[in-house]
């Protein structure tokens, strides 16, 4: 501990976690059975707090598995028969894409330069596409998908499935509950949590498309998939043995970030990335990468460097303070800057400083 991490997952870890876990462990939670009454209000008082942080309508359950890349597989194999459609425009959209290519599914696909967003009035998405995958926050170029354009997408094909990948921004979207049908993310992201738990977000429309494909013999997923986990979610369970720490650990997140206010989070979360783009427009050393101030993630700043990245990041590295590297290529000529709900104001503005000084 000691180091600021502005990393976009896993993390800096919310302020009250190590409060959490040493009550979770005082409450005996490694050990109580996952099938008894303990587990049960627990995981209530996890969905509940979740519920109320994101107004979520009770149309919408909410399920556990181990990652959201679980979910990018489960969504698929649960609710595609043929054909969904994927907007691409970096490394994480494309592997929801190549997933179900894996899966044996024929997917289409609309793809984005990096650094690149969609104009979805542009856009025309094939009658046979059952289901369209968004990837609001593309953590990998940190271009977003604003909410009103996903919003838009059921507005034009109300009879598909919306399925969202909000992983590197939940809970900082507002979403509209009545335009998208399945919205998921992981905790090792803007919920400052250690990862190991992945959060899928599903309403009744997504469970009747699962209905559909295991009464025609085509849900063939014995390790967790759409049905099991609604089934189990009835009865506040989980089908396997789950993290229970960490469902407790969301619920408790959830529950200070409900004491904060939703909205105070999203209106600091707005205020740090002004100051973060500001700061890299009139920079020196830093440059937006994303130019469509429409598209540019509030969550996940990139920034093209002019000088070698990994100078930046080591200078900083000096101070305590980590920031994330350029994906994959273009890992010697940008950075990234996480900015989740875990990191202050004043942290922001001090990590400007350091870089004014470099
Ligand atoms: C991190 C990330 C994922 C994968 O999350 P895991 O918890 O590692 O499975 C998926 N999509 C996006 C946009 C991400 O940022």
């Amino acid at each position: 501990m000691g180091k600021l991490f502005f990393t976009p997952g896993p993390a800096q870890l919310y302020p009250t976690v190590e409060k959490h876990l040493v009550e979770a462990l005082h409450s005996d939670l490694g050990s109580i059975s996952h099938r008894g009454k303990q587990f049960q209000k627990l995981f209530t008082q996890t969905t509940e707090n979740l519920r109320q942080l994101l107004s979520l309508p009770h149309d919408f359950g909410i399920y556990f598995t181990s990652s959201a890349t679980e979910i990018w597989e489960k969504s698929l194999a649960s609710c595609v028969e043929e054909k969904s459609f994927h907007f691409v425009n970096g490394s994480f959209s494309k592997k929801y894409y190549e997933f179900a290519k894996e899966l044996g599914l024929s997917p289409f696909k609309v793809e984005a330069e990096m650094g690149f967003g969609f104009d979805i009035d542009k856009i025309e998405i094939p009658e046979e596409a059952e289901v369209i995958c968004c990837t609001q926050n593309e953590t990998s170029s940190g271009v977003q998908m604003p909410a009103h354009d996903i919003h838009a997408l059921k507005d034009k094909y109300s009879s598909k499935l919306i399925f969202v990948d909000a992983v590197s921004s939940m809970p900082h979207p507002h979403f509209n509950w009545t335009k998208v049908d399945s919205v998921f993310f992981s905790v090792q992201k803007a919920f400052g949590m250690p990862a190991g738990l992945g959060v899928w977000i599903a309403n009744e429309k997504t469970l009747a498309k699962a209905n559909e494909l295991k009464s025609k013999g085509l849900l063939k997923m014995p390790y967790h998939n759409l049905l099991t986990l609604a089934e189990n979610g009835k009865k506040h369970e989980t089908p396997a043995t789950p993290n229970v720490l960490y469902i407790y650990l969301l619920g408790k997140i959830a529950e200070d970030m409900l004491k904060k206010g939703v909205e105070n989070i999203r209106k600091e979360t707005k205020t740090k990335a002004e100051l973060l783009y500001n700061f890299c427009e009139k920079s020196n050393l830093l440059e937006p990468f994303v130019k469509n101030k429409m598209h540019r993630s509030e969550t996940v700043v990139v920034a093209n460097t002019h000088k070698p990245a990994a100078d930046i990041i080591e200078a900083l590295k000096k101070e305590n303070i980590v920031l994330g590297s350029g994906y994959g290529n273009l890992k010697e000529k940008q950075v990234r800057i996480a900015n989740f709900p875990s990191i202050s104001v004043a942290q922001v503005e001090m990590l400007i400083e350091k870089l004014c000084k470099l």
